[in-house]
């Protein structure tokens, strides 16, 4: 049985990286006799400008059957980003229980980072917990517009929740160099960030071969620009590895460079992958936009569907594309159009 992906392209760069990941994934599933299937949906900000509804009322019923999202990138100029966040991204991670945000960091030869010195030794993943904690919606606003205004937001830390994102980076940095750095602030935040750190410390407990360090966040993100190549995996709370894997994103030296998986990681329900970046107005329709974290997005999928080795092709076609001054887009410094890339990727493939 062929396993059947829902394509979400989305608004601007989106369509155009999508289109760059849906040949690379072409070539590498032929390669490998991997029967995938696809079916595209045009969920946008488009089509809320035409229809008043980023994606329809059973959108989550419809991608539910299927084995993966991948997605391009959605929000447009006068769509507010709300719209696009609970209208699209929001609604499917939660219906999906997509627990899980995985962001690996990398510094390519022949990518510069803007850190003095950072090379290929840098090689981490950063681990956020995508569903709990700071992003809650519980609290309020109380006086408005009086004097003694005031505002207060809930954070929720539960034992599952922490218990479940410790448990998948542990499992994660056994197959990798066996070292987690937990993000935390309980110094300061003195309920919710001293529960997080016990739970982990228990979780750490059942891995006695991976070494855990303890980091406050403030200390931790100064570490990641002084000394990237220390980490393996970091794993954060919703907020603190919101902001760390943007800030990590930044140190490999292009945005357009970064992937994302948002996972499920019990396979209950699809799992996402989509780049990082947005969706580039300022670039958007001119050919030019960097494929890159399109396309490592699309290896992070095949690698959660069980096709490692077809993953591990991806990358080597990555590295071998990126490695070559001709085959570099515009944010690397390079001349290369989209195409240009989707066409050494897919030579190297062959
Ligand atoms: P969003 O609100 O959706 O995150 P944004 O405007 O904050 O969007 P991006 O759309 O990621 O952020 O764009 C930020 C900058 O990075 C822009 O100047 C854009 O052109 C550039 N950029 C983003 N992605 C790429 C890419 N794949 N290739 C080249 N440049 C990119
Ligand atoms: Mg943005």
């Amino acid at each position: 049985m062929p396993q059947r992906i829902a394509v979400i392209p989305g608004d601007g760069i989106g369509v155009e990286v999508t289109w760059a990941a849906r040949q690379v994934l072409d070539a590498v599933t032929r390669k490998h006799g991997v029967p995938f299937t696809y079916d595209e949906y045009d969920w946008s900000c488009q089509r809320y400008a035409a229809a008043g509804e980023m994606m329809p009322a059973d959108a989550i019923e419809r991608l539910r059957p299927y084995d993966a999202i991948l997605l391009g990138a959605v929000g447009w100029p006068g769509v507010p980003d709300h719209v696009s966040l609970w209208g699209l991204l929001i609604p499917i991670r939660r219906a999906f229980r997509q627990y899980v945000n995985l962001r690996p960091i990398r510094v390519f030869e022949g990518v510069r980072s803007p850190l003095r010195d950072a090379g290929p030794e840098v090689d981490f993943v950063v681990i956020r917990e995508n569903v709990e904690g700071e992003y809650s919606e519980i609290g309020g606003r109380l006086n408005r517009g009086f004097p003694d205004e005031f505002a207060v937001q809930e954070s929720v830390f539960t034992r599952p929740g922490v218990t479940r994102i410790a448990r998948f980076a542990f499992e994660l940095a056994a197959t990798r160099r066996s070292h987690v750095t937990s993000a935390t602030k309980s110094n300061g935040i003195v309920h919710t960030l001293p529960f997080w750190d016990e739970v982990v410390a228990e979780v750490a407990g059942e891995f006695p071969g991976v070494r855990t360090q303890s980091e406050h966040i403030d200390a931790l993100a100064a570490k990641v620009v002084l000394d990237p190549g220390r980490f393996d995996v970091i794993v954060a709370s919703n907020l603190f590895g919101d902001i760390l894997s943007d800030l990590a994103a930044a140190v490999a030296g292009s945005i357009g460079i970064a992937p994302s998986a948002n996972l499920d990681p019990t396979r209950t329900h699809p799992s996402m992958f989509e780049p990082v970046h947005g969706s580039a107005p300022d670039i958007a329709g001119q050919g030019i936009a960097n494929p890159v974290g399109a396309v490592w997005s699309a290896a992070l999928m095949l690698e959660h569907l069980g096709h490692p080795a077809a993953a591990a092709d991806v990358m080597a076609a990555v590295e071998a594309t990126l490695a070559a001054p001709e085959t570099r887009t515009r944010d690397l410094g390079g001349t290369a159009d989209t195409a240009a890339v989707v066409s050494s990727l897919v030579a190297h493939l062959g």
